[in-house]
């Protein structure tokens, strides 16, 4: 690597980037791309002589821009965003410049520390427990993402009550979670052995904004018990994905403590939020969980991927995690003062992911990065007044923190349909054969389809809604004003496209 050709080039990628974030608006937001767009354009094989990165920036900016949906454009609702910033890229290509690879601590001291401090920096910030806290014999470790950490925790969690039971039980083994726990927490489970028969999804209804009731939970895993199986773990959610929706932590707690089992706290996107002291209730109860997760790469002005998982007892996981063939071995590691990462995750290998969050951290301040969550929750506040004021529409659970779950209404669209068909003489039939569903569906890929924002939906009891995901690090009150026309105008013309 020569040092002035890495300059030139690297001035030219972030020029690069720079241009891009300054036209970021100018791209449909969902790539308009059809599948296999790129093998039509790129070789058949991989270069023999080398290629000047012009060249190749050009490619990119013809051939890999048009496949990108703008995850970090103003007009981005989907999903949960991903919001990155100046600090959070540039902490990235810190960590890839220096690409040490810090599976132990001697295999990159200031690694393995930092990841250690910046841990329990969040943790002070998210006033976890001291018993989360390396100071408190808890600690906490940075993954790619909440999958892993879910995991991870499972598996230690199985371990723990195996050793105890014996591992010919293992077919007793329960999880339970709700039926809007993340679909990572049933994978998780079935990777680490559990059988499909006995992952329990708690019935969650409209009624209590789909949040996990404790005695329905309690119910499940006393039928599980008198059935001879063996309860071990249970997955609450702060924040799901369809709806936001904030399970009853320090209750389902009690449930769980009542049988001695694991609770793992999943609270990828809204654990963010939980920062802000008006918020930090929400995770109320975490003094009794075991582990407890967030993706700063969610919602935190941190670059993909950075999912930061604390655990009360990290002997649990180093136990069931652990390695320690010839090549590894070292001095730290044996004196037992230093942490050696790769005992508490699934890989060896692992990223230098702590230089980023302290980068953030260091660059926008604890007072900061609160009032930026805090802009996004009042963004969507705006926004959902802005829908209850359209009769046309309803909000179809209240917003939780920056997500407004929204729909045509049933009343809009069947009355709308019914004149319609009265009308047009169509009777009855062709009124059965619509569903208010497929109206939002078409609603949903008109929006999307014109390229001016990008949101999408889930379908939870059977309703489909519209998700709004503030998160997009450059959204501004403008954005959702024009978001909002936007809905309002398609909506128009797909409930006229319905009418004639
Ligand atoms: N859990 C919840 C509640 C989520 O919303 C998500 C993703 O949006 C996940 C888990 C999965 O996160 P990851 O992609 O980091 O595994």
């Amino acid at each position: 690597l020569d040092s002035e050709e890495f300059r030139r080039q690297g001035y030219m990628v972030i020029d690069f980037l720079a241009e891009y974030y300054k036209n970021i608006q100018k791209f449909p937001v969902r790539s308009q791309v059809e599948p296999g767009y790129l093998r039509k354009r790129l070789p058949e094989s991989a270069p023999y002589e080398p290629e000047s990165i012009e060249r190749i920036l050009k490619d990119v900016h013809d051939d890999i821009v048009p496949g990108l949906t703008h995850w970090q454009s103003p007009n981005y609702y989907a999903y949960f965003p991903s919001s990155g910033s100046t600090a959070g890229l540039l902490g990235e290509t810190l960590a890839a410049g220096f690409n040490v690879v810090g599976f132990n601590w001697i295999s990159s001291p200031a690694s393995t520390e930092l990841e250690s401090i910046v841990m329990d920096w969040l943790a002070e910030m998210l006033n976890l427990p001291k018993s989360f806290t390396f100071s408190g014999d808890g600690g906490g470790v940075m993954m790619g993402t909440t999958c892993e950490a879910i995991l991870t925790t499972i598996t230690a969690a199985r371990d723990r009550i195996l050793d105890r039971i014996g591992r010919e039980h293992i077919n007793k083994l329960v999880v339970y979670g709700s039926d809007q726990t993340h679909c990572s927490f049933f994978k998780s489970a079935k990777i680490a052995g559990i059988l499909p028969n006995n992952f329990r999804q708690v019935k969650t209804s409209r009624v209590n904004a789909f949040s996990m009731r404790p005695d329905a939970l309690r119910a499940a895993i006393q039928a599980d018990v008198d059935a001879g199986l063996v309860p071990f773990f249970l997955c609450t959610t702060v924040g799901t994905t369809s709806t936001a929706a904030v399970d009853p932590v320090a209750l389902l707690c009690e449930v769980a403590k009542d049988y001695g089992m694991w609770v793992h706290i999943d609270a990828a996107y809204a654990g963010n939020a939980c920062i802000c002291p008006e918020f930090r209730h929400m995770i109320n109860g975490v003094e009794n969980a075991d582990s407890f997760s967030f993706n700063t790469h969610k919602w935190f002005l941190t670059t993909l991927d950075c999912c930061c998982l604390w655990v009360k007892d990290p002997s649990s996981l180093v136990r069931c995690l652990s390695t320690n063939p010839e090549y590894l071995k070292n001095k730290a590691t044996d004196t037992q003062q230093v942490v050696d990462y790769k005992d508490w995750q699934i890989t060896l290998s692992r990223r230098f992911r702590s230089l980023k969050m302290w980068l953030v951290l260091r660059s926008y301040g604890v007072d900061y990065l609160r009032n930026f969550l805090r802009s996004h929750v009042d963004m969507a506040a705006y926004f959902e007044q802005l829908v209850r004021m359209d009769g046309r529409f309803e909000v179809v659970v209240p917003r939780s923190f920056a997500l407004v779950c929204f729909r045509l209404s049933a009343s809009a669209v069947i009355q709308r349909l019914y004149d319609s068909c009265h009308r047009h003489g169509h009777g009855q039939k062709f009124l059965e054969e619509e569903t208010l569903n497929d109206v939002n569906a078409e609603l949903l890929e008109s929006v999307n389809s014109a390229g001016q924002i990008y949101m999408t939906h889930s379908l939870v009891d059977g309703v489909y809604m519209l998700r709004f995901a503030v998160g997009a690090t450059l959204t501004q009150t403008h954005h959702v004003t024009y978001a909002w026309k936007q809905v309002q105008d398609h909506a128009s013309a797909v409930l006229a496209r319905r009418i004639n």
